[in-house]
């Protein structure tokens, strides 16, 4: 796989570090906030394979690689696994003693927006969240624009698929 060049990698790190500081601003200012360490909800409950541009796939491939290579054979059997789950379904990547997420540092866009960002004006959230926001109302949070992320990243990455099919691509390590 052709790596990140040196300006792609600065690119998607600046756009990821964007997102992780409005979501700590929204955590910071609201206690209740569910998104934190501890909640691996929406990791466990995915209702659709993420789908991740070509630079979002190198980034989450490094994250992979620096795992052992017991947790790499760990994720590839529960991608193989996954192939016909009925729906919704544990991420491949979460850790499911501790609720982690394995790649955290290399997570894709989604897995950071989610629960903080509106597409088309439909909050992009679970259940939870819907619940207290109903209890605490929404006037003052300052939501992202998650279509206008995806737009730019699709449009300077390009490649998207599925995070399945970026694996059936990329069968054995250092592809
Ligand atoms: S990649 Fe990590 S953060 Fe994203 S759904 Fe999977 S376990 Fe959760």
């Amino acid at each position: 796989m052709e790596p990140l060049t040196g300006d792609q990698r600065e690119t998607l790190e600046a756009l990821y570090r964007r997102i992780d500081e409005r979501v700590s601003s929204t955590t910071g200012s609201h206690a209740w906030w569910p998104c934190r360490k501890g909640c691996d909800h929406c990791c466990r409950h995915l209702a659709a394979p993420l789908t991740v541009t070509r630079w979002e796939w190198t980034y989450l491939w490094e994250g992979f690689q620096a795992l052992s290579p017991e947790a790499q054979a760990e994720i590839r059997a529960r991608v193989a696994e996954l192939s016909g789950t009925e729906r919704p379904y544990t991420c491949p990547f979460l850790d499911r003693e501790s609720g982690g997420c394995r790649v955290y540092a290399h997570r894709p866009l989604l897995c950071r927006t989610y629960g903080f960002y509106l597409s088309r004006g439909t909050g992009n959230w679970c259940h939870l969240i819907r619940g207290l926001l109903d209890q605490h109302g929404d006037g003052d949070i300052l939501w992202g624009n998650q279509d206008s992320l995806e737009e730019t990243l699709a449009r300077l990455s390009g490649g998207t698929l599925s995070l399945f099919e970026w694996f059936e691509a990329h069968p054995t390590a250092g592809c």
